[in-house]
């Protein structure tokens, strides 16, 4: 042992595998926020497929809602990490809940913290951040998807304003927003690498419609069809510079998919905890179905997963944390944990028996609740198509 510590020493590796005394007590504070606050309101907004609007301003009062955001802009100053934290807890308890929350302080405020003027901060996300103004970032379109670069969106200049026509599908928060971030093309001829940019448009924008999808799964996390027509915003609502947004676009997904992770991570926690817990109660044969090989193994499997996605999320948050690269490790991240979330979900379904069917079962919602992680903010196929040029593969 001696030994190892003096080569680990001369390696000059550093590991510290724990969080520190501040994140464990973020991490207890928001576990307990989620309980109280959070558990009494997720029936209704299941049934009824509505985001319960109170929580934005109660979480950001309490700086849960953007932890990663320095204070100076009212956030926890908690980074990544932070986020990651929040977002794990608040899918422990509902998957749709912890869409809102993380897109508010993830993809829907992101591109202002790190592209926008000091303006468009006061103006954006330091309200986003107190829970006063909802956030939605606008990417996807009916005809591109995974293709980003195929948006037909556009934006033209004319008389100190920027036109806005088009369609935005699928879009987190576009019910409840009052602003979003929208990509669309000021000039084609460029490329995406170089004609794309990003806006600020406010939901009372003359031209600016959106309409309400409706889910089988992460039901309160609302979802919406936007639509664009002759929607004119002010120049200022321009994000950092003209024809430079599909690189911002970038930089947010890359972020993104670690808060991704760490919400397919609470779903498979909270699905792994009422397995085992299950698996101990229910008897059969007469012993605790958990007793039978069979579960016992399908339980050590799961508690193995959630180890593994818990250091990859946390590592890509660290490095992200660090200005270190990490879209690679957020990649995998995402990919790892998505997966980790449905095989969880299905082997509690399994348990659970036929228990697990009935629509009042915990079980299903999980089982429902996953079916998205592996298809948002990036499928798994395209996941792995960028960790592939990662390692060199093109
Ligand atoms: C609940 C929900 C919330 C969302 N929130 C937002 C949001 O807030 N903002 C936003 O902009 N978007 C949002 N999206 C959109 C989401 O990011 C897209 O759905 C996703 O990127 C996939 O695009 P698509 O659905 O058009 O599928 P497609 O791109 O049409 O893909 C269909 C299938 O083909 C596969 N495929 C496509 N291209 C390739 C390829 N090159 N190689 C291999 N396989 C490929 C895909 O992996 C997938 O299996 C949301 C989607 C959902 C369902």
């Amino acid at each position: 042992m001696r030994r190892l510590d003096k080569t680990v020493r001369s390696w000059g590796v550093k590991l510290d595998f724990e969080f520190s005394e501040e994140q464990k007590m973020f991490k207890q504070a928001i576990r307990d926020f989620a309980e109280k606050e959070i558990s009494p309101l997720v029936d209704e907004a299941e049934r009824t497929a509505t985001f319960p609007l109170q929580l934005f301003p109660k979480m950001g009062e309490l700086g849960y809602l953007c932890p990663r955001y320095p204070p100076e802009y009212g956030g926890a100053g908690m980074g990544k990490i932070g986020d990651c934290i929040m977002v794990e807890e608040v899918a422990y308890v509902n998957v749709g809940i912890a869409a809102g929350t993380m897109v508010t302080g993830g993809i829907g405020t992101s591109a202002i913290y790190v592209r926008g003027n000091e303006e468009q901060k006061q103006k954006y996300l330091v309200p986003a951040i107190k829970g006063q103004k909802i956030a939605a970032f606008g990417l996807t379109e009916p005809n591109a998807g995974s293709d980003a670069a195929a948006i037909e969106t556009t934006a033209v200049k004319k008389n100190g304003k920027y036109v806005i026509n088009g369609t935005k599908i699928f879009i987190t928060n576009g019910t409840t927003c009052d602003f979003v971030c929208v990509a669309a093309y000021t000039d084609k001829s460029k490329g995406a690498g170089r004609g794309v940019s990003l806006f600020i448009v406010e939901k009372d924008t003359p031209g600016f419609k959106r309409s309400k999808l409706h889910k089988f799964c992460s039901r309160p996390g609302e979802t919406a069809e936007l639509t664009f027509e002759d929607c004119a915003v002010p120049e200022e609502n321009l994000i950092g510079e003209e024809g430079r947004g599909f690189p911002y676009i970038m930089e947010v997904l890359y972020g993104g998919r670690i808060s991704h992770a760490s919400r397919s991570l609470g779903l498979a926690r909270a699905a792994y905890d009422a397995a085992l817990k299950y698996a101990q109660e229910r008897v059969q044969f007469g012993q605790p179905i958990a007793k039978f090989q069979t579960n016992t193994f399908k339980l050590a499997r799961m508690a193995m997963d959630l180890e593994a996605a818990r250091w990859l999320i946390y590592y890509a948050a660290w490095l992200y944390d660090q200005n270190q690269p990490h879209v690679k490790e957020a990649a995998m991240a995402k990919l790892f944990a998505s997966e980790v979330a449905t095989r969880i979900t299905t082997e509690t379904m399994q348990i659970y028996g036929g228990y697990g069917l009935t629509e009042d079962s915990i079980a299903q919602r999980y089982f429902r609740d996953a079916r998205l992680a592996t298809i948002t903010e990036g499928t798994s196929e395209i996941q792995q198509l960028v960790i592939s040029r990662e390692i060199g593969i093109r």
